[in-house]
């Protein structure tokens, strides 16, 4: 499925007004990642996985600077490396992310391990 969140399209699981899943759907999981290997954004890698057919790709180091992470209260697309340095929360509207480590930066972004779990 697909819903429109603040004007833009995010593809996934029961995703909802403020990007949360099927798979992530506490409070404060607001956000959805656009991936760069269809240029589409999913709330999670899961909801990429069943919906997208495709192997996900992860942003590589060099490209941080792109707009990816949507923030779902918001609705301000977010660079990469605003959304990791701000950590737990929208730089722009304060909404809390989902903080935890767990949240899989790994997944979506090669970021030096220790840069992104320094004090987790
Ligand atoms: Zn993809
Ligand atoms: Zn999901
Ligand atoms: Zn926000």
């Amino acid at each position: 499925m697909e819903r429109w969140v603040h004007g833009v399209r995010v593809r996934g699981v029961e995703v909802d007004e403020a990007t949360r899943c099927r798979h992530y759907h506490k409070a404060e999981d607001v956000v959805a990642i656009r991936f760069p290997c269809c240029d589409t954004y999913y709330p999670c890698h899961a909801c990429h996985e069943e919906t997208a057919g495709h192997e996900a790709a992860r942003w590589p180091a060099s490209r941080l600077s792109e707009r990816a992470v949507l923030c779902g209260a918001c609705g301000t697309e977010l660079t990469i490396s605003a959304y990791v340095a701000a950590k737990d929360h929208c730089p722009v509207c304060q909404h809390p992310f989902n903080p935890r480590c767990a949240s899989h930066y790994e997944l979506y972004f090669e970021l030096p391990s220790e840069e992104v779990c320094a004090d987790a």
